[in-house]
C-alpha cells in the first residue's frame, strides 16, 4: 500500500513494498500496483 509522508514541508506518498517515494498519489499508486518487489524477489538476482 501507498503511505503518506510528510518531509521538507512537502506531502510525499511512499511505496510500502520498496520505499520508493513520490510527489503524487496517483503516480504512487500506480506504481505500487506493479511493484515488482510484491512478492517475488528473483529479480534481484
Ligand atoms: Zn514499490
Amino acid at each position: 500500500m501507498v503511505t503518506e509522508t510528510e518531509r521538507e514541508e512537502m506531502t510525499w506518498f511512499q511505496c510500502d513494498e520498496c520505499g520508493l517515494l513520490f510527489d503524487n498519489a496517483d503516480d504512487a499508486e500506480r506504481h505500487e500496483s506493479n511493484c515488482a518487489s510484491e512478492d517475488d524477489p528473483s529479480y534481484l538476482q
